[in-house]
């Protein structure tokens, strides 16, 4: 009976103790890739993102689309990824009229719907290169990130993997690339997601991290942190 009792107090005690243990707030990240669908790096990329079971968000180029790589942008959707607009042809589109830009978002946007079911909520422009119009033209969230020059083949896996750790901060966006060829960058993230779940990271797509943020995007930013709406 005494037994029992104590060990019912000590239970109610750790119970306590772990109720008023300091809660550290969450914090999340949108790991965000460039320049698919393809077969070849996005298929290691998505082993990797599926070992872990973390989601991701691609932006994807229309011309890369085919009916091969649609079978990766089916993947990365089951697996719970976010797929985004990256333009038709990866034009410098600051060169660009409105009727162009408008045919380069449209085109992408609406091959990713037939394919997946899912339209674009999010775009980033190719080489961050943008003017004022663009903002008008274009009924999508700009995304820019934070990069670690993982389009640089002599940045190697473990600078990669440096600059994905020094990047993290809540609310931040990840630039990178998923092109073919580019196996350093999953090779940096696969040893770079165990290190920042540990860290308290937790990682969510796009639309995820505005909702996590409660940030209403606007439409003339282009976002790299998410800010934490709750501080105003
Ligand atoms: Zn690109």
């Amino acid at each position: 009976m005494r037994k029992t009792f104590k060990l019912s107090m000590m239970i109610c005690l750790s119970a306590l103790a772990i109720a008023c243990a300091p809660k550290e707030p969450a914090k999340y990240l949108a790991l965000a890739f460039d320049d698919g669908p393809n077969l070849t790096t996005e298929s290691a990329l998505l082993d990797v993102l599926e070992k872990y079971d973390v989601p991701a968000t691609f932006f994807l180029i229309g011309s890369n689309i085919n009916d091969d790589s649609a079978e990766n942008m089916k993947r990365a959707v089951s697996l719970g990824c976010e797929l985004g607009n990256h333009s038709f042809t990866h034009p410098m589109m600051s060169r660009m009229d409105e009727a162009q830009v408008k045919e380069e978002v449209e085109a992408t946007s609406q091959m990713i719907e037939k394919i997946t079911g899912q339209r674009p909520k999010f775009f980033r422009p190719p080489y961050i290169n943008v003017k004022p119009d663009m903002y008008d033209w274009i009924d999508l969230t700009f995304i820019c990130g934070k990069g670690c020059e993982d389009w640089v083949a002599t940045v190697g896996r473990e600078a990669r993997f440096e600059g994905i750790i020094a990047n993290a901060e809540p609310g931040a966006i990840y630039l990178l690339h998923d092109f073919e060829g580019n196996e350093a960058t999953v090779e940096a993230l696969d040893d770079a997601i165990p290190v920042l779940k540990e860290q308290g990271y937790t990682f969510v797509t796009l639309s995820q991290l505005f909702e996590k943020q409660k940030c209403t995007p606007d439409g003339h930013t282009m976002y790299t942190v998410v800010p934490d709406g709750r501080k105003k």
